[in-house]
């Protein structure tokens, strides 16, 4: 793969999980206000455990989100050291489809099968 083609499949990735961890974020930032409002004159609200599920919910796919930009960015890093395409664990290619579906990934899908 072309290291521009790389470097934009990367930032194209970048750019949409962005906008995915800043959605979450408002969306726990709504479920957080909410929870306030609702126990503010009832701590046993029966919609308390419903809100704490959904926040948890929430919450785990915003980590997900981050977790996903930080492997964009050693994508990335990776990409400038001109290791991009080559297999953190064996050494081997990654191939070039593997990249274009999982622009972060680090291994070739022969480790990542054995993992
Ligand atoms: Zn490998």
């Amino acid at each position: 793969m072309e290291e521009r083609a790389a470097a934009e499949l990367i930032e194209q990735a970048r750019a949409e999980t962005a906008r995915l961890a800043a959605a979450l974020t408002r969306q726990r930032d709504e479920i957080v206000a909410a929870a306030e409002f609702s126990s503010a004159d009832d701590e046993h609200d029966p919609e308390g455990a419903t809100i704490a599920f959904e926040r948890a919910q929430v919450q785990a796919l915003l980590r997900q989100a981050q977790d996903d930009l930080a492997a964009l960015d050693r994508a990335a890093e990776r990409l400038r050291a001109g290791a991009y395409e080559t297999c953190e664990r064996c050494g081997g290619p990654i191939a070039e489809d593997r990249l274009r579906a999982l622009p972060a990934t680090s291994i070739c899908i022969t480790c990542a099968n054995r993992r």
